[in-house]
């Protein structure tokens, strides 16, 4: 698929891309594939797998369109979800003959079924039973008004996109980025869903041999998901060669899927996600979770995968409730102790935030996620 050439070749470099749209997908648990992670609302889908097979939606003009989206700006603003997306970091030539080439990266987000209720996560959204008053239940008055603000800018976007001229989602310029941010309403109905273990199976086939990563989570809790080990054991059998990536919220890790994991080499790495150093700091973000049960879940995988090809890591998303200097050096302490790796990510353009600067958690530098910086950075 050609797309976007005629630039001679004393153009200069300069615009930025990511690598998903060109060479990856992500198929949500309703079957709608969209780029990756980050257009976790479903924006722009491209198809879905439940109706369409790989090939047909690859070759359809959707995904023509999301690459021509994200060529049409070359900051790392995406046109396709109407807002900056942290993946947009490749540089290329502003333009020039750029083809998509096979799938390397695949993720596959088997459940969207999820016991917490983590603030700003976007799986909020999915549940229509979570209102403005659970917003000031579990996250008190600052989250409850920014969340009450969202859900109003939401309603009015829904009424009022259907008076507005139709158009693309978002233009390039300043005001069509402003007005794309205004258009965004409600997450589209039907986002929730379950994978099918045949459904996995075929989307694993028509992916084919070129797949090196595979992240088999997404919004959702994959130890949540009841045909787990049956998927990976066919994806790993698929992929021989791809690497298999788990993230987990760590609540609902239980020692048989546990062994299956390990004993088959069924995943490479797996991620618990603990944003915390003690129950207190992790538990004003990760609603209805628990840091212990969560800690001595990761203690035991840990433990159990010594000596085995599987990486067990701890990671920390840095808030501002929990960004102290003792809370994180307690961290390190901790994972020290524990001898489990560890790394932090900044959350970023959310609510929560850390304030942090730079420069007062430098020391934070060596354990920082692959894809984090610093706040500021
Ligand atoms: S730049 Fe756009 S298409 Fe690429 S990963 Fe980000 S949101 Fe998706």
């Amino acid at each position: 698929m050609q797309i976007a050439s005629g630039c001679s070749e004393a153009r200069p470099p300069a615009a930025l891309r990511c690598r998903q749209a060109f060479e990856g997908i992500c198929v949500h648990a309703n079957g709608d594939v969209v780029c990756s992670i980050i257009d976790g609302r479903g924006d722009f889908p491209l198809g879905n797998v439940q109706t369409q097979s790989l090939g047909a939606i690859l070759s359809g003009p959707r995904c023509s369109e999301l690459l021509s989206l994200v060529l049409a700006t070359r900051d790392s603003y995406c046109r396709a979800i109407g807002k900056p997306c942290p993946l947009k970091v490749e540089q290329v030539r502003a333009c020039g003959s750029l083809a998509r080439g096979p799938i390397r990266f695949l993720e596959i987000e088997p459940t969207t079924a999820c016991n917490l209720r983590c603030l700003a996560c976007l799986a909020r959204d999915f549940d229509t039973s979570i209102g403005w008053r659970d917003g000031l239940r579990d996250g008190g008055l600052s989250f409850a008004l920014w969340d009450g603000a969202r859900r109003l800018k939401h309603y009015l976007a829904d009424v009022l996109r259907p008076l507005a001229p139709q158009g693309t989602i978002a233009g390039a310029s300043r005001l069509g980025r402003a007005a794309a941010m205004l258009r965004r309403g409600s997450i589209r109905p039907g986002r929730t869903g379950c994978l099918s273990p045949e459904t996995i199976r075929r989307v694993v086939a028509e992916a084919g041999p070129a797949v090196e990563r595979v992240h088999f989570f997404g919004y959702g809790e994959p130890f949540l998901y009841p045909h787990l080990v049956a998927a990976l054991r066919h994806v790993r059998s698929a992929l021989p060669a791809a690497s298999i990536v788990l993230s987990t919220n760590g609540m609902y890790v239980e020692p048989p899927v546990e062994e299956a994991l390990i004993r088959e080499h069924l995943v490479d790495w797996l991620v618990f996600s603990i944003d915390g150093a003690d129950a207190d700091s992790y538990c004003k973000y990760r609603i209805r979770g628990e840091f212990r049960t969560a800690m001595q879940n990761l203690i035991r995988v840990h433990a159990k995968a010594r000596e085995t090809r599987l990486h067990v890591m701890w990671q920390y998303v840095v808030f501002r409730w929990n960004d102290s200097d003792a809370t994180l050096r307690g961290a390190l302490a901790l994972a020290e102790r524990l001898e489990i790796p560890i790394w932090f990510d900044f959350a970023r353009s959310t609510w929560g935030r850390s304030r942090r600067k730079a420069r007062d958690v430098e020391f934070l530098t060596p354990y920082l996620r692959s894809d984090s910086r610093l706040p500021g950075c």
